[in-house]
């Protein structure tokens, strides 16, 4: 159990400097008791007192991280039961199981869509982020050889899953520069891998066959000095299984139960063999709460949906989502194409650069920092207004790539081309493009 606000208040200086951004000590003990504040925004804390402290402030649901290099997935470190409240922090790993029992062909094509499935979506790269690699043979020697194809092949956080203490080392020693994720201590080995993990620095998942089994577990690793574990509650019928992730998120957050105030992980894989209920059940978890979802295969028309759902959930919902500022080229435009302009709200980016795909008209899209709002919202907050389009137009580096100077502006906004052109000067023609992004391919069809 955490401490609460009054004991964590005993701790702190209370000389209500405010220098922590609230006006007194009692406030920010109780931010920090609520997971609210950081310790290390009160500068003043005793090196006593912090060591004390430390347990208070970290986050209820312990952050970690699985893999290396740019394909680390860190999971954990949740702060609130719902998105309302403030973000969720780091999304869920989607991992794709590949077992030693796979005939080569098939263990080299799921690998293959690993690789592949990947999506371009608001400037961002979405795709799955790990691979499950399971021991079903028995054969310490083939489960190595397939960590070792993983390996090479891909850049996959790695999930090593066997029940053998033996094949487990010797894969983990393969890999342990790639900080893989051990699956699974349970009572019965829980000593020998709590060693190896400690050995190798790496996070150790731990199962048991119901949450207070699963609870004694964590403590008495957390007790052996291991502090990066992930939960596995045993449940593999699909209400259980969502139970225990509601469960563990509530005791973790609400009761500060530390025994379960580490990320989970879930397997769909083995709630069903039909891939859409499959796709269905790793949503739920998705939402609610897992942090790495275990899929039986990988296919697009399932994973694609599970990406956005991920991305949308996990976005921050008080920041609209932006893109860069920049000259973003569609369709290989050169210096007598088109030029368009529009503001970094991802949907706004998204519906006009589409159209004008769709158009065929090869043409130069000006993206303008508008802090993520639409045309109109920009306008009306004097954000995106002819004197502020025109020094940014300026500035872009567009008339080093055209040799016209005429500039669409797609929707609404026609109360800005007069000042535009002011703030251009002579030799600018601005044309107010369609009222609506969604008929600008119309319009560059037959203006263009
Ligand atoms: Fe109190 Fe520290 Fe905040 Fe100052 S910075 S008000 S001492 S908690």
């Amino acid at each position: 159990m955490g401490l609460t606000g009054i004991q964590i208040f005993k701790l702190l200086p209370k000389t209500n400097c405010k220098e922590c951004g609230v006006p007194t000590c009692l406030a920010f003990a109780m931010n920090l008791a609520a997971g609210k504040a950081e310790l290390a925004s009160c500068p003043y804390v005793s090196e006593e007192a912090k060591a004390l402290l430390s347990e208070a402030s970290a986050p209820p649901i312990r952050p970690l991280a699985v893999g290396s290099g740019e394909n680390v997935v860190k999971v954990g470190g949740e702060t609130v039961l719902f998105r309302h409240e403030k973000t969720f922090v780091n999304k869920p790993g989607f991992a794709v199981l590949v077992s030693d029992t796979l005939p080569e062909a098939e263990a080299t094509a799921r690998l293959k869509r690993f690789k592949e499935l990947k999506y371009e979506r608001v400037g961002l790269t979405l795709r799955p982020e790990m691979v499950a690699v399971k021991n079903e043979s028995g054969d310490a020697g083939k489960f190595e050889t397939l960590v070792k194809k993983v390996k090479s092949e891909t850049d996959a956080a790695l999930i090593l899953m066997s029940g053998s203490v033996e094949a487990l080392t010797a894969a983990v020693k393969a890999s342990a520069d790639r900080v893989p994720l051990i699956y699974a201590a349970t009572d019965g080995n829980s000593d020998a891998l709590a060693a190896l993990a400690k050995e190798h620095k790496c996070p150790l998942a731990i199962k048991a066959d119901n949450l207070e089994d699963l609870s004694k577990l964590s403590d008495k690793l957390t007790a052996a000095g291991l502090k990066d574990l992930v939960l596995d509650s045993g449940s593999r019928t699909v209400r259980k299984a969502f139970e225990d992730q509601v469960f563990i998120r509530r005791a973790a957050l609400i009761k500060k139960n530390r025994s379960l105030g580490f990320p989970t992980i879930t397997f769909p894989c083995e709630m069903t063999k039909d891939p859409m209920k499959e796709a269905l059940i790793a949503s739920a978890f998705v939402a609610k709460y897992a942090g790495i979802v275990v899929l039986s295969d990988l296919h697009g028309e399932s994973l694609f949906p599970l990406l956005v759902e991920r991305l949308n959930i996990y976005t921050d919902p008080q920041r609209p989502m932006m893109m860069q500022q920049g000259i973003y080229p569609i369709g290989n435009p050169g210096e007598n194409s088109p030029v368009l302009i529009t503001t970094n709200f991802s949907l706004t980016y998204f519906i006009v650069s589409g159209e004008v795909e769709s158009s065929r008209v090869p043409s130069w899209l000006l993206v303008m920092d508008t802090e993520g709002l639409s045309v109109l919202t920009a306008w009306a907050a004097g954000k995106f207004v002819g004197d502020a389009i025109g020094a940014f137009v300026k500035k872009s580096g567009i008339t080093e790539k055209v040799k016209h100077r005429r500039i669409i502006i797609p929707g609404a906004v026609a109360a800005v081309s007069g000042d535009l052109e002011e703030e251009l000067g002579a030799g600018w023609e601005v044309k107010i493009g369609p009222r609506e992004a969604a008929h600008v391919t119309a319009y560059l069809k037959v203006n263009a």
